[in-house]
């Protein structure tokens, strides 16, 4: 398994056929079909990598979405993924803290190499603060 993402999407049969499509390729993959439901998911697996999310949701929509999991989560990586009507609110969503943008319907390499990238930026950011966390110990015993 190289990662576990959580598929956020309003239209089921969309994430389902995704969901077998990335499980395929090593992924272990959750779903949730609105933004309240992903914040649930989130909240019962918090070792999720990588979220990828819809922009276009009714109700709480996937900017929103994102600002909630990134207020959360903030080392979750999110990718939005987007149709060509909200093409400009899925660029706004990397000033809120997405990694990346996908226009639907994606490429299947392209979305496994953004994943890549996201559980990348994530492990060596939980590297980092895994490092600085003993340095702190270290240099408080040294005192
Ligand atoms: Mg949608």
């Amino acid at each position: 398994m190289i990662a576990k993402i959580l598929l956020v999407d309003d239209e089921s049969p969309f994430v389902e056929a995704l969901s077998k499509r990335l499980t395929m390729r090593e992924l272990q993959v959750s779903i949730a079909l609105s933004g309240p439901e992903a914040l649930e998911k989130l909240e019962q697996n918090p070792s999720i990598d990588v979220v990828v999310l819809d922009v276009k949701m009714p109700g709480m929509d996937g900017i929103e979405t994102l600002k909630a999991i990134k207020a959360r989560y903030p080392l979750i990586e999110v990718i939005m993924l987007t149709g060509h009507a909200t093409v400009e609110s899925a660029i706004d969503g990397m000033k809120d803290g997405a990694l990346d943008y996908l226009m639907k319907p994606c490429d299947l390499d392209v979305l496994m190499a953004k994943v890549r990238e996201a559980k990348n930026k994530k492990a060596a950011q939980e590297a980092k603060i895994a490092e600085a966390r003993a340095m702190n110990i270290y240099h408080r015993r040294g005192d």
